[in-house]
């Protein structure tokens, strides 16, 4: 399974050096076979060795250029980053990203060979429209997309979910993920709102192949449990 983990604005580079280590540490203590992520905030990231991959949560469709407040490829070759998380559901709503521009970036670091772990989700509201709605809706974030792509990861993260403590019921991840696997071979994380109390109902859900964990890895403990529960389900 995968486990990620989105660090977002937290954590300075020291900080996030420890959080690697300390999961390091634990992995070659457990002998754990599971893919373990992590994406530090963009000035954290640093050159890693070690069974830990790390990601950057963005950087700009560009090797470098007059792109003011971007990162570009120069800047990941530099710490040997080959995993970018694209699509986030901040990245749409709270900085504006469209459709278009993630398509952009996405072939940008396709074409490289980057491991990319592509977000798609529902706001509420379009959750409340219903579900054919919510899958058209859902639909439309694959536009562009190359579905088939070797290295792409799916993180399915419905909006209302992330940082709210809402998540889907079991079930409805079920459902969903039923049906984003058929748009989609790639592997389909759930992401919104997983905490060490849920973490191991939802990597039990059929065709849920890991998690997105935003707030609760900041605790480098319960991530560690996660890890341990995917481990223990051997799916
Ligand atoms: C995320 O930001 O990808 C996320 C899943 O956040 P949280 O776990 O805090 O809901």
């Amino acid at each position: 399974m995968i486990i990620a983990a989105n660090l977002k604005t937290n954590l300075t580079r020291k900080e996030s050096d420890e959080y690697i280590a300390e999961l390091e540490k634990f992995l070659d203590k457990n002998n754990f076979s599971q893919e373990v992520l992590v994406f530090p905030a963009t000035s954290s990231l640093n050159s890693h060795s070690g069974k830990v991959i790390v990601g950057a949560q963005n950087a700009y469709a560009a090797k470098n250029g007059a792109f003011t407040g971007e990162i570009g490829l120069d800047h990941l070759e530099e710490f040997g980053i080959k995993t970018i998380l694209i699509g986030h559901s901040e990245r749409r709503h709270i900085f504006g990203e469209s459709q278009e521009a993630l398509v952009k970036k996405f072939n940008f670091y396709k074409e490289l060979g980057f491991k990319i772990v592509y977000c798609v989700g529902e706001p509420l509201e379009v959750r409340e429209a219903g579900n054919k709605v919510m899958m058209e809706y859902i639909s439309t974030q694959y536009e562009g997309i190359d579905i088939g792509y070797e290295n792409l990861i799916i993180a399915y993260e419905p909006v209302w979910a992330i940082g709210t403590g809402l998540t889907p019921t079991l079930e409805d991840i079920e459902v969903i993920h039923k049906e984003l696997k058929q748009k989609s071979h790639a592997p389909l994380l759930y992401g919104g709102s997983v905490k060490v109390t849920n973490a191991k109902e939802v990597l039990a859900c059929e065709n849920v192949d890991g998690v997105l964990v935003g707030s609760a890895a900041l605790y480098v403990n319960h991530f560690c449990s996660m890890i341990s529960y995917a481990q223990e389900l051997n799916k």
